[in-house]
């Protein structure tokens, strides 16, 4: 399969409480890649990735988000969903009254019609969701629960990668998908996240720390400070980072 865009950012500034948070940060992101994006606490990781899903409360000063050809800058959060972008939470939210189950199935039956498929019924599509449970080592329990009430953070890590599975995304986004994980459960949501990857959609990867990227190899890693993207290059950079820390890159530009 030929690789095609997926995500291209253009001169994207942004601003809350006018405050600059992202500012003048462009990408480019293909099918068939891994991007890590990694940098310290406050760098603008999390607002980057809550303004590609949609975010309504940062505004977009200059810059275009395009996704898949489309620009989705202003487009409604669900919309860009249907369009295939996912988004997993560095602070996944418990949702009170509202069953994992049934919650898991609106978003697919969403998806699905959306793309012109069939929607599952609730017997169907506890099979299917009863399997994907199963290759993250989840209780089948979790699917009776309120959605991550009194999940621990690992488990509600993992229940977003679940979510994630289950819509099939063009392009996932995973916003410090490993903090909270222990090594067993890294390992786990590693699997799931490098069997999740086909030629046809992108990852991009939140991350602070090294351990994730020696599960899932990424094609870049970019490093990001003050709202910009300062470096970018590949695996290696990660390792440089966890022996001599971000002033050495820094060093380095
Ligand atoms: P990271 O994910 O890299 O740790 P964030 O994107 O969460 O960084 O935050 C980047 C900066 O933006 C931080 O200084 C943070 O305090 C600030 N910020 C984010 N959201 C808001 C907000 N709603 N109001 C004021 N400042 C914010
Ligand atoms: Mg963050």
């Amino acid at each position: 399969m030929n690789t095609k865009n997926i995500l291209t950012i253009n001169n994207l500034s942004v601003e809350i409480n006018n405050k600059i948070i992202i500012d003048n940060l462009s990408i480019s992101i293909n099918t068939g890649e891994v991007h890590a994006i990694m940098g310290k606490n406050g760098s603008g990781k999390s607002t980057l990735a809550k303004v590609i899903a949609g975010h309504p409360n940062y505004n977009i000063i200059q810059g275009s988000i395009i996704l898949n050809n489309q620009d989705i800058t202003y487009m409604e959060p669900e919309k860009r969903s249907r369009e295939g972008l996912f988004l997993a939470f560095q602070y996944p939210v418990e949702i009170h009254g509202v069953s994992n189950a049934d919650f898991l199935r609106l978003a697919y039956n969403a998806q699905q019609k959306a793309r012109n498929q069939p929607e599952l019924d609730p017997l169907s599509f506890f099979e299917l969701v009863n399997k994907r449970v199963q290759s993250i080592e989840m209780d089948t329990s979790f699917l009776a629960r309120n959605v991550n009430e009194g999940f621990s953070g690992g488990e509600k890590k993992k229940n977003e990668i679940l979510q994630m599975n289950l819509l099939n995304s063009k392009l996932a986004i995973l916003d410090e998908t490993d903090s909270g994980l222990d090594i067993d459960a890294l390992k786990i949501v590693s699997n799931n996240i490098n069997n999740f990857k086909t030629a046809s959609n992108s990852i991009v990867l939140i991350t602070h720390y090294e351990r994730l990227l020696n599960y899932i190899v990424p094609d870049y890693i970019h490093i990001m400070e003050n709202g910009k993207l300062i470096h970018t290059g590949n695996a290696n950079v990660a390792k440089q980072l966890e022996r001599y820390g971000y002033d050495s890159i820094k060093a380095n530009i």
